[in-house]
């Protein structure tokens, strides 16, 4: 006889661990699928996410970010340190015990929120049913009023430059590099380049990133694109647009890159080569033919807004569904869905999913670029303060950047915050929260926030909207 669920997911990365946390928060009951494999050959829930993706990234940033400001910033603070080093092997030690814990803790949240987390292989038959086959066991049938779909993304391999996993690397390896390789190549000037790029230039890479596209940070407001440009350079990060590359070859030890660029054809040697060009969403074996899932042209799982699929009772969340590839973005879908299957009203906003670069200095923004706001034709207004004028960024020797908001010109209200400087990634927060509220600049600008705070480079972006900005001249 078969087991049957009120929900089974497939995935246990972000997207699908909180669906069916939430899910069983509404009473039902769930097990939860995943076959996620460690390199030490462990298995762990947590999808891409904790184990290869935003959580040993930030891990790696953070150490090789405080080796950076140990051998340029500290002096400025009178801290001598003499001669800093870096042992790679104990920062490697440091991110894989992140990992694990964090990795580890959604077994006690899926015990404590009796969901059941099964390590092994799902797909999803016809008739809402999953085959469920264990590691090392033989498969049984579960079968559900409800499935998710949660399988999320996998590094994009380029034909003209395959992974051999030694020298031609995807950022699952960048991650785990046991030395600093002399000379890296990154293809793709994307969030996940940049961010791989920077961890290894501060540990002492020459760090070549070889970006197709002719803008920076196309996706970012320009102005905030055009103080990151600034700082990647002076930090050493030698970024090439226009750079379109040919083919990689492995010679040896070493990887032979050539590409055109408005100069003509080029040839560049490096140590590795990171290939970081996107990521496409995971479906193979996912679902039997007859069990009516769509997939589009590039290969997502076909949902509405609401992710539902064709078929009544299957959702898919996360990665492996339209929208931007983002753990929070997935995991907003995940409750949504849970919800949904409780017969509760929800939905997501995907007009306001804040974006996050955690490089040095960081940068995020939300809602809309000002490239974006005027071909909508919408009248507008701006305002922006540079973190030079703030009081806590000078204390805390991180003056780059700015905060710059774009508000309506007839109701005030705000259609984008962009941030470049010290913590973005914290205070998009705010602009979020307006957003989602439909916040005007004055709601920002009677809201009192806290002195000295980095925060402050907000409220002043607000005010600067209306040229009232009190702690820098305004236009
Ligand atoms: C280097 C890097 C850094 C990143 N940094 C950030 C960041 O800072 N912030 C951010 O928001 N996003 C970041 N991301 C993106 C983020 O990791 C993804 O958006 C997120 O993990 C997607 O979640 P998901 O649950 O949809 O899929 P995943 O996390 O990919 O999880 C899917 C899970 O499903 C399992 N699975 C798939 N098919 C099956 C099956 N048939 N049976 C059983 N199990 C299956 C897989 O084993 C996997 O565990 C980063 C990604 C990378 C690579």
């Amino acid at each position: 006889m078969s087991r049957s669920f009120d929900v089974v997911v497939i995935g246990a990365g972000p997207a699908g661990y909180i669906a069916a946390i939430r899910a069983a928060q509404h009473g039902m009951s769930v097990a939860c699928i995943d076959e996620w494999k460690n390199r030490d050959g462990k298995y762990a829930f947590g999808g891409t996410c904790l184990n290869a993706g935003c959580i040993p990234s930030k891990a790696l940033l953070e150490s090789s970010e405080l080796y950076h400001r140990a051998q340029h910033d500290f002096k400025k603070h009178g801290i001598s340190t003499g001669d800093v080093k870096m042992d790679i092997a104990t920062m490697q030690k440091r991110r894989a015990s992140i990992v694990r814990q964090l990795t580890g803790g959604i077994g006690g949240l899926f015990k404590a929120a009796k969901v059941e987390g099964l390590v092994g292989h799902g797909k999803l038959l016809a008739g809402k049913q999953v085959e469920f086959t264990p590691i090392d066991g033989k498969a049984e049938i579960l079968s559900a009023k409800h499935v998710v779909l949660a399988s999320g993304s996998a590094p994009i391999e380029l034909g003209i430059a395959p992974f051999d996993g030694e020298h031609i690397i995807d950022s699952w390896d960048a991650l785990e590099l046991e030395a600093v390789p002399q000379r890296l190549g990154v293809v793709g000037a994307g969030v996940i380049g940049l961010e791989l790029g920077s961890v290894w230039a501060r540990l002492g890479a020459k760090v070549t990133v070889l970006e197709a596209m002719d803008d920076f940070l196309f996706m970012a407001d320009r102005d905030v694109a055009k103080v990151a440009a600034k700082e990647f350079k002076a930090q050493g990060l030698d970024i090439h647009l226009g750079a379109k590359v040919a083919k990689a070859e492995v010679k040896g030890k070493v990887v032979s890159v050539t590409y055109a660029d408005k100069d003509g054809d080029q040839t560049i040697e490096f140590d590795k080569l990171i290939v970081a060009v996107g990521r496409r969403p995971v479906t193979t074996g996912l679902f039997a033919e007859d069990a009516g899932i769509q997939l589009d042209e590039r290969g997502f799982v076909v949902v509405d807004e609401e992710c539902r699929t064709r078929v009544k009772g299957v959702y898919a969340v996360g990665d492996c569904v339209r929208g931007p590839m983002l753990a929070h973005k997935g995991s907003e879908e995940g409750v949504m869905v849970a919800d949904l299957m409780a017969g509760e009203v929800a939905e997501m906003n995907y007009d306001v999913i804040p974006s996050v670069l955690y490089t040095s200095p960081e940068i995020a923004w939300a809602g809309k670029t000002e490239a974006e706001v005027k071909a909508s034709g919408r009248a507008y207004k701006t305002g922006s303060f540079p973190f030079t004028a703030s009081g806590r960024a000078k204390a805390m020797e991180q003056t780059a950047g700015m905060v710059k908001i774009i508000s309506s010109q007839d109701d005030d209200e705000i259609l984008g915050v962009h941030i470049v400087g010290p913590m973005a990634g914290e205070l998009i927060s705010e602009a979020v929260l307006a957003l989602e509220f439909s916040a005007s600049t004055e709601d920002l600008q009677r809201t009192i926030h806290a002195h000295p705070s980095l925060a402050e480079a907000v409220h002043e972006a607000a005010l600067a909207v209306d040229n009232r900005a009190l702690n820098f001249p305004n236009r």
